[in-house]
């Protein structure tokens, strides 16, 4: 199961956030985080339709 980058927060360490947050192709739309998959984040909405 993949990990939630919102969640990974909180117990993971920074630099494998940035890691996975760098390319942002994805927002976040409940918490505002960026990632480069949608699988990351609870509420996902691809950037470029914004
Ligand atoms: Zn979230």
């Amino acid at each position: 199961m993949a990990k939630k980058l919102c969640k990974l927060a909180k117990n993971d360490r920074l630099d494998k956030i940035a890691e996975r947050a760098r390319s942002g192709d994805y927002i976040c739309s409940k918490c505002g985080r960026t990632a480069s998959k949608k699988k990351y984040l609870c509420k996902a909405v691809a950037v470029e339709d914004l």
